[in-house]
């Protein structure tokens, strides 16, 4: 499919492809926008079905990434990279750093760091190959490192913000939560919830991830088909996209989801759906945007750890805001955060 024809094409600035006989990668970075910085988001490593189907992951990702970075409130545009994890993909340090070459060549046009299937040894031989890379290993207190952590501990802050304005509760204790995907953010969300008092239920295609947090959590296990419907307060998403859409809306039984995952809606009139099924939807590029100002105090340097929590912990009122006038234009939630970072990014073009 030409580039141009993929539906979440919306006019990027630029689009990579990475090829690498030698080390076999095959990878694709988008450049959505850089009207408000240099391109910041992270790198995805996938089994995609096809390179079709890479390249509109990719593109979704990206367009996400500038709308979540003029959100928080940050001096980037949105990119985002995908390698694709071929049959044969061996993983190996001479294709990594062949894919920061490939980031190097944008002389600072893209900066990537991690996201699902990468770590920070992984961004460490990245490194080795380029400077514009974050999620690196932190040094003298100041922020850096898995970004993982800070997107969960926004998601939470979230849900807290949620669950105030959807069920007038200022705590968690007792509530039901629903986790999709139990990986470097529904784990770090998972502890969150249970030192809240939160019970937990989660499901993810891993069995020990599982094993895992029903272990240090007390969470139970659902089917893996079964997580979107079960009986919570809230379900958060916390493994891939396009998990909302026409036909599981109607099986959701919780009133309010808000989870970590990138584009949770499968198309934008999912969200009408869920405002239509009385759902309190937090929009995904607002609740997980703790990750990114992580990934944007590392890159700017002189910001320690306590100050990007402070930073994370302003999710919560921002999302109360977006709720209240969602409540009050009887627009969804989805469609009032994309005019806010529209118009963020317009003003900056
Ligand atoms: P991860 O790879 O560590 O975890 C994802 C987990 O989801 C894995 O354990 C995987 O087995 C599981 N999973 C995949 N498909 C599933 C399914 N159908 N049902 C149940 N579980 C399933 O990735 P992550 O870094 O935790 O990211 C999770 C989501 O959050 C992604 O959508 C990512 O783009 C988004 N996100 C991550 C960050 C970050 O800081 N890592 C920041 C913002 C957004």
């Amino acid at each position: 499919m030409a580039v141009r024809d993929d539906p979440a094409f919306d006019n990027h600035e630029r689009v990579l492809f990475c090829r690498d006989e030698a080390t076999g990668l095959n990878a694709i970075i988008a450049i959505h926008s850089t009207a408000l910085g240099p391109a910041a988001g992270g790198c995805r490593l996938w089994n995609y079905e096809s390179d079709d189907a890479a390249l509109h992951d990719v593109l979704r990702l990206s367009q996400g990434m500038s709308y979540k970075n003029a959100m928080a409130d940050l001096k980037f545009g949105g990119g985002k990279a995908v390698i694709v994890k071929t049959p044969d993909f061996d993983g190996s340090e001479a294709l990594y750093e062949r894919f920061g070459e490939f980031v190097e060549e944008l002389n600072g046009e893209y900066i990537t760091a991690e996201d699902v299937g990468m770590s920070v040894p992984i961004m460490e031989i990245v490194a080795r190959r380029t400077s514009h890379v974050t999620g690196l290993p932190r040094t003298d207190g100041n922020a850096g490192g898995d970004p993982s952590p800070k997107t969960a501990f926004g998601v939470f802050r979230g849900i807290e913000a949620a669950v105030q304005f959807k069920l007038d509760l200022a705590d968690m204790s007792g509530l039901t939560v629903a986790v999709q995907g139990v990986g470097n953010v529904g784990y770090q969300l998972c502890r969150n919830l249970a030192a809240a008092g939160a019970k937990i239920i989660v499901a993810d295609i891993e069995e020990d991830r599982v094993k895992k947090v029903c272990d240090e959590f007390s969470a139970t296990a659902a089917p893996l088909d079964e997580i979107l419907s079960q009986d919570a307060d809230v379900l958060a998403p916390c493994a891939l996209g396009a998990i909302l859409s026409e036909q599981s809306i109607p099986t959701i039984k919780a009133s309010i989801v808000a989870g970590g995952a990138n584009n949770q809606l499968e198309t934008d009139e999912d969200g009408q759906r869920l405002s239509d099924a009385g759902i309190l939807y937090a929009p995904d590029y607002v609740i997980n945007g703790g990750g990114i100002i992580n990934v944007a105090c590392e890159y700017s340097g002189g910001v320690d750890d306590a100050e990007v929590d402070v930073l994370v912990a302003a999710i919560g009122p921002h999302l109360t805001r977006i709720f209240e006038e969602a409540a009050a234009s009887g627009k969804p939630t989805n469609v009032i955060a994309d005019a806010h970072a529209r118009k963020i990014i317009a003003a900056a073009n």
